[in-house]
């Protein structure tokens, strides 16, 4: 009994420095136009935004309970195949909440400038105007303290080119209440993780791992095959370089690669000694 009520004592200590902390965060007035101002009503699915838009607009809350729940922010993971449709899905939800009047923003990797910086793009060509970073930690200071604390919905995209996903993830959520929406690729064209994405699995409320459709056979996709010799981890590109394959694609793919080099270099090596 005294551990529980030990536990009680902690509980309501937090909740109180949450208050605290909340109260003393200014108002925002003015927000940079990649964030959605629009509010015109909040979404039932989770009525404690409510509250949560309440307090962001300075408005603070009445209870230690109320500030908790405002607090409790959401993580979801969106993995897969390139050409999956991962980034559909991402652009998808945000804009769903956009349109539930939470303020949302986008983050993609500098590294990737396939369609410039300053969008999200999709294979089949929907956009959204997006932060282009090196890092996920520059995110607050870029966009300013005042503005993050507005925003109500994170979205990531190729998540899997930001090394400091995890401690961006347990921030955003845990501490500052945000609700993030990570799209990445889980694994490389080695089937071996890549970079943080699957080091979230473990942080996060819903995990979907879509599939593509095997360029070769039709049927689903699970794995991105590499068409080029190129053996870096990092290698930017779309369909010129990357195809979504089956299993049995990719272990075909796999041999081919491999016959193809011991060809390439057997030929490369007799050319030199003529
Ligand atoms: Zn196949």
């Amino acid at each position: 009994m005294r551990s529980i009520c030990a536990m009680r004592s902690l509980l309501a200590a937090s909740t109180f420095l949450r208050s605290t902390a909340s109260s003393l965060r200014p108002a925002s007035r003015t927000l940079p136009s990649r964030l959605s101002l629009s509010r015109p009503r909040l979404g039932a699915a989770r009525p404690v935004s409510a509250a949560a838009a309440e307090s962001r607009g300075g408005g603070g809350s009445d209870s230690g309970m109320d500030d908790h729940l405002v607090r409790s922010g959401e993580i979801h993971v969106i993995v897969g195949p390139m050409f999956a449709g991962k980034t559909t899905a991402l652009l998808r939800r945000v804009q769903v909440e956009a349109g539930n009047g939470r303020n949302v923003a986008l983050i993609k990797s500098d590294k990737d400038n396939r369609y410039g910086l300053d969008s999200v793009v999709t294979h089949d060509g929907t956009k959204m105007a997006c932060w282009a970073l090196p890092e996920l930690s520059s995110f607050q200071d870029k966009l300013g303290a005042e503005a993050y604390d507005k925003v109500d919905v994170i979205g990531i995209d190729e998540a899997q080119f930001f090394d400091d996903l995890h401690d961006f993830c347990c921030k955003a959520a845990d501490r500052d209440g945000k609700i993030v929406v990570v799209a990445g690729l889980d694994g490389d064209y080695k089937r071996n993780k890549f970079g943080s994405v699957l080091d979230i699995i473990p942080l996060a409320d819903s995990v979907t791992k879509l599939t593509a459709r095997c360029e070769l056979c039709g049927r689903r996709a699970f794995f991105t095959l590499r068409k080029t010799r190129e053996t870096k981890t990092e290698l930017i590109g779309g369909a010129d370089v990357y195809m979504p394959v089956c299993r049995q694609h990719y272990l075909d793919g796999q041999i081919v690669i491999e016959a193809t080099r011991i060809v390439l270099e057997r030929s490369t090596v007799i050319h030199a000694m003529k």
